[in-house]
């Protein structure tokens, strides 16, 4: 087989998946109803549209959802009171409650978020200064199987839809009563085996109509799905892209990430290559490091050499142990050594402190408990 024939039937397997997954993709939940955290204004415009309303009470809606953000429509006052019982029999504001809540010692605060369908997902708010992020599940479980992750352990559940994405974020905001100033794709599951929602919640979430958050402070984190890295690259917003790259030795992430293996790391190497080329962004190698597998001096001269010379960010954190789980995090004292290697090597580092580690932070670990 020619390479390019094998990366076309790459690109179509990935993209064949994400068209199975169509139901659970678009605005509409199981209950047939619109998840309005989803639409944009042309989409509120045409729903009111749809119900015999002016184009301008889709204005008004997109207000009510996002400046003054209500959860009712009888909130809606400016709404005709026909309308607001339209909108409630057609479309839907929240579409979760929350089933458990947990406060670290850090100031960050985790949730369970249980969907009508019984299926549960976890966020979690991190505040800083006057700065909020939320960390964002994408699907409930994942289907990669990385070795070290509690959300790998029990194989995938359901992709989310673009609103229910938005709606953690929602969540986040509305717990702590503050803006939130960023975002990362980096809670439960895979965001780019569902890509078109991912998106659609990334532009609700930039758009200055809805919440506003700026380009570059959106990160999608995946664990390497090279064609859709490849689109990614493509689009013409500035999100912020984060690779979990956990090895540089290939038989290393073969047995950490088996659910990658079909890529290898030269292919990785390249994507990111061109990713850096056509975007001009720095994209981050997230990076756990996990004793005696991939700690040792020889993975530390792999990162090395797959880094030096190339536009990227090395993410370095320490495993956050899993129960269960026999890969124990190493010390903080190779962490230092690794960065300083890096650096040596002219590799921008930072070691990333675990937020709430004493709250279950780690992807999945509170579902696993609770959900
Ligand atoms: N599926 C995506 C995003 C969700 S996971 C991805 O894999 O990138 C978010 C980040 O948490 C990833 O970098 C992942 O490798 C990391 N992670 C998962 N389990 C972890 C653990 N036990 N300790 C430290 N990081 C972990
Ligand atoms: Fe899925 Fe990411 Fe966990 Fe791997 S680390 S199993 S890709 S959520």
């Amino acid at each position: 087989m020619q390479p390019q024939e094998h990366t076309n039937s790459i690109v179509n397997d990935v993209e064949h998946d994400t068209e199975q997954r169509e139901d659970t993709q678009s605005s509409r939940p199981r209950d047939g109803k619109i998840n309005l955290l989803s639409c944009s204004r042309r989409d509120l415009e045409a729903l009111v549209t749809e119900l015999g309303q002016p184009k301008f009470r889709g204005k008004q809606l997109e207000s009510w959802i996002w400046d003054k953000g209500v959860a009712s429509f009888d909130d809606m006052t400016n709404l005709p009171k026909a309308l607001r019982a339209e909108l409630a029999e057609h479309a839907t504001l929240r579409t979760s409650k929350p089933a458990a809540a947990l406060r670290s010692s850090d100031g960050s605060r985790k949730y369970l978020l249980r969907y009508e369908d019984g299926v549960s997902v976890e966020c979690v708010g991190m505040p800083s200064g006057n700065r909020l992020a939320a960390c964002v599940s994408t699907q409930a479980g994942c289907a990669m199987g990385c070795a070290f992750c509690a959300t790998g352990a029990s194989g995938l559940t359901r992709s989310l839809t673009a609103g229910e994405m938005v709606e953690q974020v929602i969540h986040v905001r509305d717990d702590f009563g503050s803006r939130v100033t960023s975002v990362v794709m980096m809670g439960q599951g895979e965001p780019f085996v569902n890509y078109d929602a991912t998106l659609a919640a990334l532009r609700r979430l930039n758009d200055p109509s809805g919440l506003g958050i700026g380009a570059r402070h959106l990160t999608v984190s995946t664990c390497g799905i090279i064609p859709m890295i490849t689109r990614f690259s493509r689009e013409p917003e500035q999100f912020t892209l984060a690779v979990s790259l956990h090895s540089a030795v290939q038989r290393t992430r073969d047995a950490l990430m088996p659910g990658v293996k079909r890529w290898s790391l030269l292919r990785l190497y390249d994507a990111m290559g061109e990713y850096a080329e056509r975007t001009g962004r720095r994209p981050t190698y997230e990076y756990a490091l996990i004793r005696g597998v991939n700690d040792t001096d020889e993975e530390l001269t792999y990162l090395c050499d797959f880094c030096r010379d190339t536009l990227c960010h090395v993410n370095l954190i320490l495993l956050n142990a899993t129960p269960g789980s026999h890969f124990e995090p190493s010390s903080q004292h190779r962490a230092l050594d690794f960065a300083r290697h890096l650096e040596s090597v002219g590799v921008e580092t930072t070691i990333r402190n675990s937020r709430g580690t004493d709250i279950d932070a780690a992807c999945g670990q509170l579902r696993q408990r609770l959900g």
